[in-house]
């Protein structure tokens, strides 16, 4: 019978090969891919068939196994093939459903976090507090405006929109522009020329006024509503001004890479230059300058390493240090170090640029120097909450988003997720129900934006929205203040932001989505005012915002791991940290805790000095951790697959690629990477894998694995081996020792330990309880001993990336640490 010739036995040499004929499968590698070719083609039939069941794929190609072959057919691996799929398809259920409690718990507004006495009992989402509700209550009675009230509209898109969120307004920002006339009209009939664009801009008027008081000041202020014109027109106007002759060039720093490389990328077209040569950026593992370069847009961690090339910043006639109201830790230190350079370098001419924030702080801080304001224009825009707690944001986001598409009049929508995992999967679910919605609503545009966002993507957001549809910007945090896209008249706003938080109590570091303070729940709002007055929905309470949001974010320096600054700091030959001119001192045991840390690793003597090694260390745009690490791999001559790890880890959590129609398959594609000994080797697998197909786009498709993450980590990779070079190392691999591997990452890592007793896995170092993640091939397995990459909080704290080692190996790859202690 037909179906059954489909699956051939691979001993059948003759019609194996006449099927991969068939399939046009030439190489022996590409011939691997028979089987499960011709099974995805008998259940792709299958499933045909039967359409309407809902039989998830696996299911299905259980199913489909039992149906087609008789177990006597089968050969003993065969029968143990099925008997693993039923395994996996259980695994698989149960790991769905591990990932659904995380995350409903996840999207709770907490309180607070309790990172003492973290509680693992997943707990219910708790009534609402009295004084809350009774709060809520009151603004219900007094709340006129409801959320698309027009009493017929709503009948309508009620029957196209099921749970809809009922919002309340209670709340307007104040628009500087009195008349409510909109600018979108004009601006979406004609794509304004770029001449035209730029002498739109607030700025343009003070072009003049703030180049002369560049002249007159060497440190100036600058405070501009987001989306003046700062960050493209002033290197432009200092360019034609003559601040880059001489073969000095202009410097302009940003917090965010994708920032950096969109602001270059849009100032070299109005420029008429190419990128890379006039008008350039420089990122981590990434430079896209020349000699040619006049104009340089970098991250300002960038900055900070160049300044062990070149510690006076001699290159530069300008510098400006941009966004400066996101207080990064590099920007915070660069205040420092550009402060003093200033002083040595009377002809250089620093400006720090911020939103409308901070200024004056700023400029306190640099000695009293003036304030330059560019008044900003805004529309008002009405602020709408919802009634009650959502409970899960994303999907909060799709509905909201629905809701406006059928109610609201045409004009783009901007919305705030936490990172690129919560991007792709309110897309999906958009694009989801936007395809079972079809004809019944006007066209939807859908445009994700992240930080490893490529290049070819980021134009697109640019693009005016065609007349008749409705832009759907899908962003992060890099949408607040960094990136302005025109015409947002909408602005969708869960709250969150994903923050990395370092207790310097405990000396753990984790990685949190935690909700926004005020001051950015405002700029967020803000981005809806700009062409036209605007609205924003805020998915979550009144009472939350008043009550639960803090005012200001707390500056990055006061709630990281130190580690890297004060190695790049000892590096450039500051040693006195304690008096180190911050702009707002980072914590005491912080710093304490850094330098313990730096000696631990071998990076700093008792005296507190730099050894060889912590120079070595510096070389890497690294975390100390991960520079320990590679360093480390030559004595374990293992140098080349060190290297490969950690370009792998510095892409890490966009490898797989997860289809939410396709889950199970992609999870199995997943598994099938699992190597014996813990995640890192999977890395390692999955990367030697590629590299053994010579870097296989079609290779990547067939394994669920994002290709572009691929070609990123390969390139990192090239990078890492360069600067490996560089200081020195012998490059060595040995391909068939594990041990050797695990050693070299237990000696960059041995303060991510954590040891099984009572089915509980407890931190070494603190004793604080954590789980592997679900996520993790180590997940059934439980070794007694594991090492983690890093912790991840949400309702728990997990360990992901997680290898198993053995407690011996601590000792001998960190006698300063676990001999010290006993
Ligand atoms: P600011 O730094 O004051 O926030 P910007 O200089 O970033 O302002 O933005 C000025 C204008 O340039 C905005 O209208 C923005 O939309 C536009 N713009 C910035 N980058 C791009 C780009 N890559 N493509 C098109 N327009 C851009
Ligand atoms: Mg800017």
């Amino acid at each position: 019978d037909r179906t059954r010739n489909i699956a051939i036995p691979r001993s059948d040499k003759k019609a194996y090969e006449e099927a991969a004929k068939r399939l046009k499968l030439e190489n022996e590698r590409e011939k691997e891919m028979v089987i499960p070719r011709l099974r995805i083609e008998s259940r792709r039939k299958y499933l045909e068939k039967r359409k309407d069941d809902k039989v998830t794929e696996l299911e299905a190609d259980i199913i489909d196994d039992e149906y087609l072959f008789d177990k006597e057919d089968l050969s003993e691996r065969e029968i143990f093939d099925r008997e693993h799929k039923k395994k996996l398809l259980s695994l698989a259920k149960e790991h769905e459903k591990a990932r659904e409690l995380e995350n409903v718990q996840r999207y709770r507004m907490p309180q607070d976090i309790k990172d003492d006495q973290m509680e693992y009992e997943m707990e219910v989402d708790k009534a609402p507090i009295t004084e809350q509700q009774k709060w809520e209550e009151e603004q219900m009675s007094s709340a006129v405006y409801k959320f698309g009230a027009k009493r017929k509209e709503k009948e309508q898109y009620e029957l196209l929109i099921d749970n809809q969120i009922e919002f309340i307004q209670t709340a307007n920002l104040p628009g500087t522009h009195d008349e409510e006339k909109s600018e979108i009209t004009e601006k979406q009939k004609k794509k304004l020329s770029i001449e035209e664009t730029k002498k739109s801009l607030p700025i343009y008027k003070f072009k003049k006024d703030l180049i002369r008081a560049i002249k007159d000041h060497q440190i100036l202020i600058i405070e501009g509503e987001t989306g003046s014109g700062k960050t493209t027109q002033i290197p432009q106007y200092l360019h034609e001004a003559g601040f880059t002759e001489n073969n000095k060039i202009i410097g302009c720093t940003q917090p965010r890479r994708v920032a950096a490389m969109s602001v270059a990328a849009r100032v070299a077209e109005e420029m008429s230059v190419k990128l890379g040569n006039e008008v350039g950026y420089s990122i981590r593992f990434e430079d896209c300058t020349s000699e040619r370069t006049i104009i340089k847009y970098m991250t300002d961690g960038t900055l900070h390493r160049e300044f062990l090339s070149e510690p006076d910043l001699q290159s530069y006639s300008v510098m400006i240090v941009d966004e400066a109201h996101e207080r990064t830790l590099h920007t915070d230190i660069l205040f420092g170090l550009v402060k003093d350079v200033i002083r040595f370098r009377p002809d250089l001419k620093l400006l720090i640029s911020s939103a409308t924030l901070d200024a004056q702080k700023f400029s306190e801080f640099f000695d009293d120097a003036p304030i330059f304001r560019i008044p900003g224009r805004r529309f008002p825009v009405d602020i709408y909450y919802t009634k009650a707690p959502e409970a899960d944001y994303i999907d909060a986001c799709v509905v909201s988003i629905l809701q406006i598409h059928v109610t609201q009049p045409l004009g783009d929508i901007l919305v705030f997720l936490t990172g690129q995992e919560e991007i792709e999967t309110c897309h999906e679910l958009l694009q989801e129900r936007v395809r079972r919605l079809g004809s019944q609503i006007k066209e939807l545009i859908l445009l994700p934006v992240y930080s490893n966002l490529p290049t070819e993507m980021q134009a697109k957001i640019f693009e005016p929205t065609p007349p008749n549809a409705r832009k759907v910007v899908l962003a992060t945090n890099i949408a607040e203040t960094s990136l302005t896209i025109d015409n947002i008249i909408y602005v969708i706003d869960p709250g969150f932001c994903k923050q990395n938080n370092f207790n310097s109590r405990t000396g753990m570091e984790s990685l949190i989505v935690v909700p926004i303070s005020k001051a950015s729940a405002n700029q967020r709002a803000g981005r809806a005012g700009r062409v036209a007055a605007g609205k924003c929905f805020r998915l979550y309470t009144s009472w939350a915002y008043k009550s639960e949001l803090e005012d200001n974010t707390v500056p990055e320096i006061q709630r990281i791991n130190l580690g890297n600054a004060v190695l790049m700091l000892k590096a450039l030959g500051i040693h006195d940290l304690i008096h180190f001119d911050f702009l707002d001192p980072p914590p005491h045991e912080t710093l304490v805790l850094a330098l313990e840390q730096l000696y631990a690793l071998g990076a700093l003597n008792h005296k507190g000095e730099l050894t060889k090694l912590g120079r070595r260390m510096a070389e890497f745009p690294l975390d100390p951790m991960m520079a320990k690490m590679l360093l480390a791999s030559e004595k374990y001559k293992c140098s080349e697959e060190i290297a490969s790890i950690a370009a792998m880890l510095n892409v890490n959590s966009a490898i797989f690629y997860r289809p939410k129609d396709k889950l199970i398959l992609a999870d199995t594609a997943r598994r099938n990477f699992f190597s014996q000994g813990g995640d890192h080797l999977v890395l390692l697998n999955i990367y030697n894998q590629w590299a053994n197909t010579d870097f296989s786009t079609n290779w990547c498709y067939e394994n669920y694995i994002q290709h572009r993450s691929m070609r990123r980590a390969r390139d990192v990779r090239d990078q890492l081996v360069g600067l490996m070079q560089r200081v020195e190392m012998e490059i060595v691999s040995n391909p068939t020792e594990t041990v050797n591997i695990r050693k070299a990452i237990t000696a960059g890592y041995f303060y991510h330990i954590a040891r099984l007793s009572k089915g509980h896995y407890r931190t070494v170092k603190h004793n604080q309880t954590v789980i592997i993640h679900p996520n993790s091939s180590l997940f059934e397995e439980l070794p007694r001993w594991v090492l983690y990459h890093e912790l991840v909080l949400t309702t728990k704290e997990y360990m992901r990336q997680v290898t198993e080692i053995d407690s011996k190996w601590l000792r001998e790859v960190a006698p300063h640490y676990y001999q010290d202690r006993e």
